[in-house]
């Protein structure tokens, strides 16, 4: 887990010094903490989400796709207590155990994800660019104006304090279900974010196998998405449909046939398509386009 309390010093260091530069500075950290905290969630996430499923990387948009697919309470503020005796000593239902019988191991700080992804965005734009000239006349200032990169910056540093607060990250309560990829790895997810239709990849860095998730009376499938198609000795052979999703344009795709050896190339080709009144009528077909 990153020391946002260290950062915090770090920041506080450089509004002391009160120089343009420093400041611009202290502007430069509260942006690589903000980073730093973000990201910090996904680590501890990774065994539940796949970096391929990641579609935007700003901070804000990796917690926003961690709430909805990985954790509800990413980014809430939460306590975790434990009984001083196991649970069943109690005779009574959890809830109803009183206060003094909890010890408290820790708690999570929250944040929201929208004003952290903003503070980023306006950081960056206040302190961490050089203005553009108006005219022949303008100057190229050094850094941006001091005044106004202090208070924003004074301002984001009360809410990694706050954040600093937090003594551990969880990655949620809630039912899991796992399944095995080809890879040979579990993947967990949590049962109640998944949705009927959704497509999820492996965990594995390195692989690339992805899944469609289906779900009937609660009961979760998790399909293997792959491309299939015959080889000249009547095999039936298949690849990952990521493989092929990744194909560039003209890139080709050979694939070995186990059974008689014979490469199969593949590549994605442009498509004609008739309306259909013209190709029911027999006039054009629809077919592959010829580039060269
Ligand atoms: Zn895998
Ligand atoms: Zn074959």
């Amino acid at each position: 887990m990153i020391d946002v309390k260290k950062i915090v010093g770090t920041i506080e260091k450089l509004l002391a010094e009160d120089t343009p530069q420093s400041i611009t500075y202290a502007a430069l950290e509260c942006r690589l903490a903000i980073e730093k905290i973000c990201y910090d969630r996904l680590r501890i996430a990774h065994d539940y989400i796949s970096p391929h499923d990641l579609r935007r990387y700003r901070p804000g948009d990796v917690v926003k796709t961690l709430l909805a697919e990985v954790d509800g309470n990413t980014a809430s503020n939460l306590t975790i207590s434990i009984s001083r005796q196991p649970s069943d000593t109690y005779k009574i239902p959890i809830d109803q155990i009183s206060d003094t019988e909890w010890v408290q191991i820790g708690a999570q700080a929250g944040f929201d994800p929208k004003k952290l992804g903003n503070y980023w965005q306006s950081l960056s734009n206040l302190a961490l660019h050089v203005r553009l000239p108006k005219s022949k006349d303008d100057g190229i200032p050094e850094y941006g104006d001091a005044a106004r990169i202090r208070k924003h910056v004074t301002e984001v540093l009360d809410e990694l304090k706050r954040i600093a607060i937090g003594t551990l990250l969880t990655t949620g309560i809630g039912e899991e279900v796992s399944f095995e990829c080809e890879c040979a790895r579990a993947n967990r997810r949590r049962s109640g974010l998944l949705r009927n239709g959704q497509i999820v990849s492996c965990v594995g860095v390195d692989c690339n196998e992805s899944f469609d998730v289906s779900i009937e009376n609660n009961e979760f499938y998790f399909v293997r998405r792959v491309i299939r198609f015959p080889c000249q000795c009547g095999e039936q052979l298949a690849i990952p449909t990521r493989i092929a999703e990744n194909l560039k344009r003209d890139q080709f795709l050979d694939v070995e046939c186990l059974k008689c050896r014979e490469r199969t190339r593949l590549m994605w080709r442009l498509m004609r398509k008739q309306p259909e009144a013209q190709s029911s009528a027999g006039q054009a077909q629809s077919g592959p386009i010829d580039a060269r």
